[in-house]
């Protein structure tokens, strides 16, 4: 086919909860029923008419397919899944005669009903997004279900624009796809590609028919090695099924992209397919300079989409690299674009909403608008010339010299203490000591704790809010978390749990919190960026070297600790959580930078131990997630990850206790990493592995304390004392006794307090009749 010519810039994707959370709110008041379907639908509507409008102004193309129709309601993956009528049987009493869902049956499967459980939710890629993992079974029946997208073609052609439909292709949406229940044993998601592949050519069809002239479709896929099939087998199914849907005439031209990662073998395979443009993240990956006849030749007919506005992170960047690579790009093909690296998905709406920022910081940074008009720039030198950009060039390098140059961003005291560390540091006294230097802690087997938090009342978020705003003095503020820590002691008391925790009603997200009172961290007002459907987070920027300027938790947990004669856990977020759930400065390595944490951390465990906390934990639940997509960086991040945790705690004491809490029970290759970690106690999800988990730990090596999760803190549900106390028998014959700890699977701070007291009282009981057995 001919195809239409391809715009010169583009996005891959733009945030959708709106630039004051808008969607957010409509979503949240139509599942409380204050609000009907058609006002969501208006709403839904206005941001996206706003949205074109914007990216418009900022100086995508209206009538030349630059704007991508990237809207969801909750995910894209659900969206792929619905499109093409995967929608898991329990949910089909949903389906109306024509297998379609309306939009309280979409919400419906993305957030369960009843017995009936929601899709799984787990990461997309190596980012902080959660897609839901679609169910695909041998009897699937998938069937096209065109109508959303189609209506937003149509939508914004009747407001003058020509924009381009975005969907996850085929073969990630399978890769990202799990066997439905009761799909026979060694059945793959990936096996249904013949019959997923047609309905992807309906929806085409329905797509050109009703205008768009090119179609988006997503397949970050091929650049993971971190999915579960063999390499070539997913580079078969990328031949398959682009041959298969690039055949017909009555198709939109075809963009695949692939963003958060190298293409690496996938690039001469999708080189080969009858697609008309590849999109490369040239961010995270490259176009190797050496390129086979084959693929060169056959890469000169295509549009070459060069991601080189960092899709991923906040930073305004070096412009002019961006340019030159772009432009590198033209001695393979004669038509290069340019574009976004991922979807700005993961980056706030717009930096001019931030009016409590340093400027000089303000003048470093990039959200989501600002990066669409680096790459109208861009686009322009493309098309002009690069003198014409020259100006825009030269700005983003005074930025980027600039901030080398600012005061915090290297503070030679910091790395002084970094340079001069030995292997020392990293290294506490051999377990077996550390042991026996804890045992005046007096526990008893199977000793019983929590993860961190208690319930975050209305009254505590209320409290923070009235801090704010200015409504409440500080001093009246730490009071009353000062009375919410005393009443979740005596709580813990009084149910008789053996190590206690103090609660963290102070704070408002486990790494903010930090960041707050860490020098090198600046926290923003409006930079929200959706976690999983109406959730959002908002990172706090990791902008300069990390130093710790007064203890951060030492006067809550003494103030616990003064409470009770059981020891209470000082808590703290550990520096791969810190940095993943931050936007983090790209001037360095990401082990420098969790280094310098570390330092931070280290600093507050010895004013915790220095004022009496005998137990700390360090909470890593991110430390699976930042694992890098392709095989070959892993152990190299393995390596300052692990370090990084071990260099906060390696100047704890024997005596002290320290445990660290990771949020996953499918650990892969981090399970070495978990060791190495040398913790002395670790507590883990686990109840919905129904305590595998724990052998797998057993085969590892693994041999210091461990508390695996019994009981799912994701739902209200009270865990009945059999039930737990069945559990803990399965776990007593992997782990002896004395290394066995009882918890929740994670912190309670999304709970109320009905279901809190009932599942603890419940898994004390089941612990002590346990106790008595062995
Ligand atoms: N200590 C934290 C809490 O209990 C841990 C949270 C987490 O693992 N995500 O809330
Ligand atoms: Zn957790």
């Amino acid at each position: 086919m001919t195809a239409p010519e391809f715009p010169t810039g583009t996005i891959l994707g733009y945030p959708r909860i709106g630039r004051r959370r808008e969607l957010k709110r409509a979503v949240e008041a139509f599942w409380a029923g204050r609000i009907d379907a058609a006002e969501l639908g208006r709403t839904a509507a206005g941001l996206r008419a706003a949205t074109r409008e914007r990216l418009a102004e900022l100086g995508l193309g209206r009538t030349d397919s630059a704007i991508p129709e990237s809207f969801s309601y909750y995910d894209q993956v659900l969206d792929a899944a619905v499109a093409v009528g995967a929608v898991p049987a329990r949910f089909e009493r949903l389906l109306d005669e024509d297998g379609r869902l309306d939009l309280a049956g979409y919400f419906t499967v993305a957030r369960g009903e009843g017995a009936d459980a929601p899709l799984e939710m787990t990461k997309w890629f190596d980012s902080n997004y959660h897609y839901l993992v679609p169910e695909i079974g041998p009897e699937t029946a998938f069937a096209a279900h065109a109508d959303a997208l189609v209506a937003q073609v149509r939508e914004a052609r009747e407001a003058g624009f020509v924009t381009r439909p975005v969907l996850v292709g085929p073969v990630t949406f399978l890769l990202l796809a799990k066997a439905a229940d009761g799909a026979p044993e060694g059945f793959r998601p990936l096996d249904r590609l013949a019959d997923l592949v047609p309905v992807y050519r309906t929806l085409l069809a329905e797509l050109a028919a009703a205008g768009a002239e090119w179609v988006q479709l997503d397949e970050p896929g091929l650049v993971s090695e971190s999915l579960d099939e063999p390499r070539e087998r997913v580079l078969e199914a990328v031949a398959g099924a682009y041959d298969a849907l690039g055949a017909d005439d009555a198709r939109p031209a075809i963009f695949v992209a692939a963003p958060y990662g190298d293409l690496a073998e996938a690039l001469p395979v999708l080189a080969a397919a009858p697609v008309e443009a590849i999109g490369f993240d040239l961010v995270r990956g490259d176009v190797p300079a050496q390129l086979d006849p084959v693929t060169e030749e056959a890469l000169a007919v295509k549009t070459l989409v060069a991601g080189v506005v960092d899709g991923h992170n906040i930073w305004r960047g070096d412009l002019a690299h961006a340019f030159a690579r772009a432009e590198a790009l033209r001695s393979v093909s004669g038509s290069v674009a340019v574009s976004t690296s991922t979807s700005l998905l993961h980056v706030p709406h717009d930096v001019d909403e931030e009016t409590a920022l340093d400027a000089r910081l303000l003048s470093w940074l990039a959200f989501a608008d600002q990066k669409v008009a680096q790459v109208a720039a861009l686009a322009r030198g493309l098309s002009e010339g690069r003198d014409a950009i020259a100006a825009d060039l030269d700005a983003a390098s005074a930025a980027l010299a600039d901030r080398a140059s600012a005061p915090g961003v290297r503070v030679p005291a910091v790395r002084g203490r970094l340079a001069a560390l030995d292997a020392t540091a990293f290294t506490r006294a051999g377990y077996d000591d550390r042991v026996a230097a804890q045992e005046d802690l007096a526990l008893p087997a199977l000793p019983t704790t929590t993860i961190g938090s208690f319930p975050q009342t209305a009254d505590i978020r209320r409290a923070r809010a009235r801090l704010v705003k200015g409504e409440l003095t500080d001093a009246a503020y730490r009071e009353l978390m000062r009375e919410e820590i005393a009443r979740v002691i005596r709580l813990q008391e009084d149910l008789g749990l053996d190590v206690l925790v103090h609660g963290e009603p102070e704070r408002n997200d486990m790494v903010q919190y930090f960041a707050e009172l860490l020098d090198g961290f600046a926290v923003t007002q409006h930079g929200w960026v959706q976690s999983y459907g109406s959730r959002c987070t908002r990172p706090s920027i990791l902008w300069g070297d990390v130093s710790r300027p007064a203890p951060m938790t030492v006067e809550w947990s003494t103030y616990a600790q003064s409470l009770s004669e059981k020891p209470v856990k000082g808590m703290l977020t550990g520096p791969v959580t810190i940095l993943a759930w931050s936007f983090v400065r790209d001037d360095q390595p990401l082990g420098d930078t969790a280094r310098q944490v570390a330092l931070a951390l280290r600093d507050e465990i010895g004013d915790l131990e220095a004022a009496g906390i005998r137990v700390i934990q360090v909470d890593e639940p991110a430390l699976r997630e930042l694992l890098p997509l392709k095989r070959a960086d892993q152990p190299a991040y393995l390596d300052w990850s692990v370090g990084s945790f071990r260099l906060a705690t390696g100047g704890a004491a024997p005596a002290t206790q320290v445990h660290t809490h990771l949020c996953y029970s499918e650990f892969g290759v981090v399970i070495d990493a978990i060791r190495e970690l040398d913790a002395d106690v670790t507590s883990i999800e686990a109840a919905r592995s129904r305590m595998e988990v724990v052998g797998d730990l057993a085969a590892s090596g693994f041999d210091h304390g461990v508390g695996p999760g019994v009981y799912d803190i994701h739902s209200p549900r009270v865990p009945s004392v059999d039930e737990v106390r069945s559990l803990l028998e399965r776990a007593v014959d992997g782990v002896p006794a004395g290394r066995l700890w009882v918890n929740p699977d994670c912190g309670l701070k999304t709970r109320g307090y009905d279901e809190t007291v009932a599942s603890l009282a419940n898994i004390v009981e089941a612990t002590r009749s346990v106790r008595e057995g062995v």
